[in-house]
């Protein structure tokens, strides 16, 4: 597939406002499993504790999973701060991330992208609590 110009430049693009994307990587990745040279095993590598988390959540997407394409991707947003525990706290919704965004401590967030079915998880943002701030989300759920 070749679409127009694409940044070439690493991994992770820098957004502003302290937000990485990941998204990059995660097409790479799941381009090299489509073209066989990652097999399911080096990829749908979840750990039992977020596919845990990932099932309790339930924030399906309507995006198919692009491993197995059999189920419904889920989004699981992981909280890490001074006070917060040193594997990051899952956070049960948007609420709870504008919560934590506005505490003084320097919190970060992560999204990770989880498929409950076959194990397919991947790092899709990064952002700090300034960039959760002013995120023009109206709180929905
Ligand atoms: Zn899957």
């Amino acid at each position: 597939m070749r679409t127009g110009p694409q940044s070439s430049s690493g991994e992770a693009t820098l957004t502003g406002l302290s937000q990485v994307e990941y998204r990059l990587a995660r097409d790479s990745i799941v381009r090299e499993y489509q073209r066989g040279r990652l097999s399911r095993l080096d990829i749908c590598d979840a750990q039992p504790e977020l596919l845990r988390v990932a099932r309790n959540l339930r924030r399906t997407t309507e995006v198919d999973c692009p491993i197995c394409e059999d189920a419904k991707l889920v989004h699981v947003s992981f909280a890490f701060g001074p006070r917060l525990p040193p594997g990051g706290r899952p956070l049960g919704s948007n609420a709870e991330l504008q919560t934590l965004a506005r505490s003084k401590d320097e919190v970060a967030f992560y999204i990770v992208e989880v498929c409950t079915e076959c194990g397919w998880n991947h790092l899709l943002r990064m952002f700090n609590a300034q960039a959760a701030r002013r995120r023009p989300r109206s709180g929905r759920g």
